[in-house]
């Protein structure tokens, strides 16, 4: 039986990990912050990516950016590994999946760029999307691991980060529409409106998104703030949009304002959930 390794046991990687047990598959997990601590039941925790790469022919990376993604890639393409493939979960951004992809083929080790989509439940229950950039041999290879936590898979391409790009552009409009219905809230409520039925409204009207229809009930209307997708990595990701869109002399004059929002939000609130943006617009709002 094949075993695959995972380096990153987070919100994302440790409901993949236990999915891929239950499929049958033998699993080993390395996380920086204690695999011991981290690595689900059935997956066996091992000290360093050495010792993954001693034994899983297949490595998926659920890591938080580009730069430790590449360290990582680095240390799978040294003498002793057994990696053969590495399957990128993380969003990296797509000048990182190409230089992650050309450590490997150094090492001829192949990538597969497949950033994914929907949160740590649809990890946790399987119904991910992934967009899957690789060559097609390798797309039917990695085809049923990914089947495990993801639903919706798409083969966009076969180029390292074309998956990437196809992943910051959706988080892009993702973070674009919650910090809209977030400024829009605040300044319905100043107006003496219900913030409950403004999202009620919402959500049979035109101006209804993932923001009104799942994050704000979820998430902010409970005051909870939890809805499990950390600012900081939503700002890498819009920052990792605007930067590409920007480098590729694409319309990028949206990107640039709502870039400029998050990292505004991500400094002042390091550890905050996405959700708690309405609760900082509302409190900037309140200190004027
Ligand atoms: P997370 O911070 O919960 O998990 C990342 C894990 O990587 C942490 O446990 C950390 O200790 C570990 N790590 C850091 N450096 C490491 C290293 N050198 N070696 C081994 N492990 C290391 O983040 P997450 O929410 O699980 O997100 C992971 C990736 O998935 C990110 O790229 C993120 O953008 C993407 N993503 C997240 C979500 C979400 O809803 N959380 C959704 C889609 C995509």
């Amino acid at each position: 039986m094949m075993t695959l390794g995972v380096v990153g046991l987070g919100r994302m990687g440790a409901p993949m990990a236990s999915r891929l047990v239950t499929g049958g598959y033998r699993v080993a997990g390395f996380d920086v912050a204690g695999s011991a601590n981290l690595a689900p039941p059935g997956v066996t925790p091992v000290a360093s990516i050495a010792a993954l790469a001693a034994t899983s022919e297949v490595v998926l990376l659920s890591l938080p950016n580009g730069t430790i993604a590449h360290a990582v890639c680095n240390a799978l393409a040294t003498p002793g590994s057994r990696a053969r493939v590495v399957i990128e979960l993380s969003t990296i951004g797509i000048a990182a999946a190409s230089a992650c992809a050309a450590t490997l083929a150094a090492a001829d080790i192949a990538y597969v760029d497949a950033p994914v989509s929907g949160g740590v439940a649809g990890a946790a229950g399987g119904t991910l999307t992934l967009m899957v950039a690789c060559d097609p041999d390798r797309y039917r290879l990695v085809e049923p691991i990914l089947r495990r936590f993801g639903s919706n898979l798409f083969h966009v391409g076969q180029r390292a980060g074309q998956g990437q790009a196809m992943k910051l552009l959706n988080n892009f409009i993702s973070a674009t529409a919650l910090a809209a219905t977030s400024e829009a809230a605040v300044f319905g409520v100043q107006a003496g409106l219900d913030l409950a039925q403004i999202i009620e409204v919402l959500n049979v009207s035109s101006g209804r998104t993932t923001a009104s229809s799942d994050k704000f009930p979820r998430s902010v209307l409970t005051g909870r703030y939890d809805f499990g997708f950390a600012a900081a990595l939503m700002t890498k990701d819009v920052q990792l949009y605007f930067e590409s869109s920007r480098a590729a002399a694409a319309p990028d004059g949206l990107a640039e304002s709502v870039a400029a929002l998050w990292r505004r939000f991500n400094m002042a609130c390091p550890d905050a959930d996405i959700t708690a943006l309405y609760r900082f617009l509302a409190s900037e709002e309140r200190a004027q």
